[in-house]
């Protein structure tokens, strides 16, 4: 039998990789995770140290969805991964900045696809991966999404060519920058539609949740979605751990085996989750630094064992926004995993959090438990950020956004002798223009093709809060989209 899913609060079967692949939340609340993790053996693993990007994310995915044939994860992994999308044919390459502290800092680049964020490494995938199995079911899927800028972006570019997939995405009207908007908005593909909601985005989300709890509509119109939770963006993700780490041992000169450490920069905890998967699986990854920026939930769990999510009002705007997150919704995955895969046990977790707004994780647990997962944390802030921008174009003459420099800076406090610190490049300065001329008082370099971007025409239409005409909206396009 195939490689099952459970929900992290019960031990209630979700089915295999394509039963979970439309749908990370269990009935029950709690999210899918595989019934185990698998666990490969040093010989398998540092086999795959020669394969093409395209090659180790098909044996990667494999692990976690052996219901999908593996020469069918090789076509879809190669359409995918292609140096066309992604500039090189590493993919994600390992660029070294300098040695500090008897360390190597180094990059590892995942923001080179079409949008200029990591969130293109798992969507390309994810879009492949929707295409195959909806066109093997004769089905069809309307995925509808909020964003803030980077998973909206990111979806739309993964499906835009798809055509058993529509995406309706609710932006905050005013709220993104001038590239971000134009980013989306200038895609002409019918089965794209960016619509823009006058408010917040966690105005949009709500509206998403609402549409979601119509659970008739939600069958009815085949509504999907790809937030964070997404099972399969998760599994994605873990292959460029191994990437990463196959060119830090050659790069380095190590040997197979010696610990590499990686810096993420983190919000909705998909990123190091990803990590954290691989690590689990038997990739010899050292630390990994969750680094935080003014929102510091995270950072304040692992120093003191105590998680309180915070509100909207009290999550601060920041100038590295992808982290703008105060309930990480993928850290329920990470603490099913530190109390012992129970989910009793982490049932009445999420019990005190819902009835006393925290909880404490027992010190025992916690010392143990985390220690033996190689995380450890830091919190940015905005002149913690600036100074890494410059620091890091006078040093080593790099520009980065502002993401990778909260995670750069994070980084920098936990250097080990001899050890390689690779820094996660979750988005390219070209994205945040704004910060990168605070910083170094001229703008982000851009991407050759993208210089005229703005001035694309936009394909965008302006709703009201309202979620009966929005299901209006997508019932009368999807008419359209069958009589077209
Ligand atoms: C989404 C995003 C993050 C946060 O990643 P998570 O998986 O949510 O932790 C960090 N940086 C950038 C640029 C992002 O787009």
């Amino acid at each position: 039998m195939s490689l099952q899913y459970v929900s992290t609060r019960s031990a209630a079967r979700l089915g295999g990789f394509q039963e979970v692949l439309l749908e990370g939340l269990a009935p029950d609340g709690g999210l899918a995770v595989p019934e185990a993790i698998p666990r490969w053996s040093a010989e398998t693993i540092s086999g795959l140290s020669g394969l093409a990007y395209a090659d180790l994310a098909a044996r990667v995915v494999h692990a976690f969805a052996d219901d999908i044939a593996p020469d069918t994860l090789l076509r879809l992994a190669r359409g995918a991964y292609t140096e066309a999308k992604f500039g090189s044919a590493a993919i994600a390459p390992v660029t070294p900045l300098g040695e500090e502290s008897g360390s190597v800092l180094a990059l590892l680049e995942l923001s080179n696809g079409p949008t200029l964020a990591f969130k293109d490494m798992a969507m390309q995938m994810l879009g492949q991966l929707f295409e195959h199995v909806l066109t093997a079911q004769g089905k069809t899927l309307n995925i509808l999404g909020a964003t803030s800028g980077d998973t909206g972006s990111a979806a739309e570019y993964a499906m835009r060519d798809k055509k058993a997939v529509a995406v309706f995405m609710l932006s905050p009207q005013g709220r993104m920058s001038a590239f971000q908007r134009a980013q989306m908005y200038s895609l002409q593909e019918p089965n794209i539609h960016n619509l823009t909601v006058p408010g917040a985005f966690d105005d949009c989300q709500d509206m998403v949740k609402a549409v979601s709890a119509d659970l008739d509509f939600k069958s009815r119109m085949r509504i999907g979605t790809v937030n964070s939770i997404n099972w399969a963006r998760i599994t994605a993700q873990v292959v460029y751990y191994f990437a990463g780490y196959f060119q830090a041992v050659r790069v380095f000169g190590l040997r197979y085996g010696d610990p590499v450490d990686f810096s993420v920069p983190s919000g909705n905890f998909g990123n190091i989750l990803s990590g954290h998967v691989a690590r689990s699986m038997g990739l010899p990854i050292g630390q990994l630094v969750v680094a935080t920026n003014e929102n510091n939930v995270l950072d304040e769990f692992f120093k003191t064992g105590r998680y309180r999510p915070r509100g909207t009002a009290e999550t601060f705007l920041t100038s590295s926004p992808s982290m703008d997150i105060s309930k990480a919704s993928n850290f329920e995955r990470y603490v099913y995993d530190l109390v012992g895969r129970d989910p009793q046990r982490l049932s009445a977790l999420w019990r005190s959090l819902a009835e006393q707004g925290e909880f404490v994780l027992p010190e025992a647990d916690r010392s143990v438990a985390v220690a033996a997962t190689g995380m450890v944390s830091g919190c940015s802030r905005h002149a913690n950020r600036l100074d890494t921008i410059r620091d890091l174009a006078h040093r080593y003459g790099r520009v980065i956004d502002p993401h990778t420099a909260d995670g750069v800076y994070v980084a920098r406090q936990y250097l080990r002798k001899g050890v390689p610190m690779l820094c996660l490049e979750t988005a390219l300065p070209a994205k945040f223009e704004e910060t990168i001329l605070e910083a170094l008082g001229r703008p982000a370099p851009r991407p050759p093709g993208l210089a005229a971007l703005e001035t694309l025409p936009q394909r965008v239409q302006a709703i009201s809060q309202d979620v009966a005409a929005l299901k209006a909206l997508i019932e009368i396009e999807a008419l359209r989209a069958v009589a077209a």
